[in-house]
């Protein structure tokens, strides 16, 4: 069973309980309606949709995923916007690390 971004019920739960602030920027989300920003938005964080292991999908906020679009990471590190907020291979998530250190790969059957 997967949902309609097409990522396993599993992975989405794991990934609910792991990722409770943004991968990229750690703000906080918040499970009321509060701020738009606060809202998750599920990530790809290497943009392919068929690598949808824990290892690759994540929550980051709204911003985050707006501006990171279908932008490399270590491109998108470079951004402005990055730069900015302060968002670099260091201060992001440990998922986020170990994908920029060991890309997440399709199985090779
Ligand atoms: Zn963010």
């Amino acid at each position: 069973m997967a949902n309609r971004w097409g990522i396993p019920k599993e992975v989405e739960n794991h990934v609910k309980t792991r990722d409770t602030c943004c991968v990229y920027c750690r703000t906080k989300f918040k499970s009321d309606n509060g701020s738009r920003s606060a809202k998750p938005s599920w990530e790809h964080i290497v943009n392919d949709i068929r690598l949808n292991g824990t290892n690759n999908i994540a929550l980051c906020c709204i911003s985050c995923n707006a501006s990171k679009g279908s932008k490399l990471l270590e491109d998108w590190l470079k951004s402005n916007y990055c730069i900015k907020k302060d968002i670099n291979k260091n201060s992001v998530a440990c998922v986020v690390k170990n994908a920029i250190s060991d890309p997440p790969k399709l199985d090779e059957k």
